[in-house]
């Protein structure tokens, strides 16, 4: 007989598995032992297994190139520098994403403009991209939110149309498919985070893929110090700083790149097994599929709430309850991002922004509603468990939602 005492409450967790992350086994830890073995933990530009695991990134998104760094915020900034961004450009982004999407373009003293959601799928909405287009626009920055492809057709289009650059945020896509091609491989560059929560980790590490050589030399300038590679070693031609990764952790992300596929594709199949169970509970609405994502990457599954169907309690509450249960889940961002201070004070210090630019007129209503009513996240950790684990999230939901209309 179930407990129906809530968790939250001290009843019995209705989820057991622990939901571990990052996985690894006997692999990454000799790999990494190697290196420091070795004494070769970094090279100058960076070293040959730096080389080895960008080859191998590029070759796994079915890119020509690659360019490691230190980070998924850097490695956007030197997408969009090396795109030929110039102060006061406009580059258009979500609203419904990680800060690093929007600061890293006032880091290149640009201006990011806020084009809204699709309700759909939390992916910035194209139809909506075409009216905040002007004579200043120079970039689009799709994020693959969750995991789930943009309308890259749509994007791309536009794009064209415009003669703007796209570089993709796939820092929630590693391994995702947009059909059937890898995300991050579609636009003029894409960005990655290997941060310590992302699909694929070392600790932190970054990576931007392109097809295109030019930028892919910027790049690779621009992560170290602006040498270029017929140059000397204190001959410095482009302003870029010193943004190499480890040995250690290339050794480190070439072995959890041989899991990312099997994870990925896990993900994928218990994002639909969800979707199926939690159509039949009133209340819960997952987001729709059928966008072009041959593969969702899960780094979020979201489910929209609606507090009427469980006895008026706010989603947060909800999520405690939940989280309570053993899913692994939050609330997800507290506000769309040009609700946050940097935006809404202007806090731009030596960035060269324009006078006239104001966030405090800005409205994204379908950001806004997802930030303060729908979105309930469960993370990727637990959208690599058993099927079993996957029923027990829906169960957890159907339990709280009897306790709070008895
Ligand atoms: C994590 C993240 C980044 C930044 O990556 P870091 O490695 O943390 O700098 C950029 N964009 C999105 C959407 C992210 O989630």
């Amino acid at each position: 007989m179930m407990d129906t005492k809530l968790a939250f409450y001290g009843g019995t967790k209705e989820v057991q598995a622990p939901f571990n992350w990052p996985v690894f086994d006997q692999r990454e830890v000799d790999a990494v032992a190697e290196v420091v073995r070795s004494g070769q933990w970094g090279n100058p530009d960076c070293g040959d297994l730096v080389a080895r695991c960008e080859a191998e990134f590029a070759a796994y998104c079915g890119t020509q190139y690659a360019v490691s760094c230190v980070n998924g915020s850097v490695s956007l900034r030197l997408a969009l520098i090396a795109c030929g961004v110039k102060p006061g450009d406009e580059v258009i982004v979500p609203p419904y994403t990680f800060i690093a999407t929007a600061s890293t373009v006032i880091e290149c003293n640009c201006v990011p403009i806020f084009v809204d959601i699709d309700p759909e799928t939390y992916n910035l909405d194209p139809t909506r991209i075409e009216a905040a287009i002007t004579d200043r626009t120079k970039a689009i920055i799709p994020v693959h939110f969750g995991g789930q492809a943009c309308d890259m057709d749509a994007i791309m289009d536009i794009a064209q149309r415009h003669n703007l650059r796209v570089i993709e945020d796939a820092a929630h896509g590693h391994g995702a498919e947009y059909k059937g091609r890898k995300l991050g491989s579609i636009g003029d560059a894409g960005s990655f985070s290997f941060q310590s929560s992302k699909n694929l980790t070392s600790g932190e590490g970054g990576m931007v893929v392109t097809n295109d050589k030019e930028l892919y030399l910027m790049m690779r300038s621009l992560r170290n110090v602006g040498r270029i590679e017929e140059g000397q070693w204190y001959e410095h031609y482009n302003p870029g700083c010193n943004y190499r990764i480890t040995q250690m952790q290339a050794a480190l992300l070439s072995k959890q790149l041989e899991k990312l596929e099997e994870q990925t594709q896990t993900r994928n199949n218990n994002g639909l097994l969800l979707n199926l169970l939690l159509a039949d509970i009133n209340g819960i609405s997952p987001l729709t599929r059928g966008h072009g994502e041959t593969l969702h990457g899960y780094h979020i599954y979201i489910f929209k709430y609606d507090p009427i169907f469980f006895g008026n309690t706010p989603k947060n509450q909800f999520v405690e309850m939940l989280a309570a249960e053993g899913v692994p889940c939050f609330k997800g961002y507290p506000e769309p991002l040009y609700k946050q201070p940097l935006f809404q004070n202007k806090n731009f210090m030596c960035y060269a922004i324009p006078e006239e630019v104001d966030y405090t007129q800005v409205e994204c209503p379908e950001a806004e509603k997802a930030c303060y009513q729908d979105a309930v996240w469960i993370l990727q950790s637990g959208m690599l468990g058993t099927s079993d684990d996957i029923a027990s999230f829906a169960k957890a939901i159907v339990k709280i939602q009897l306790a709070l209309t008895a």
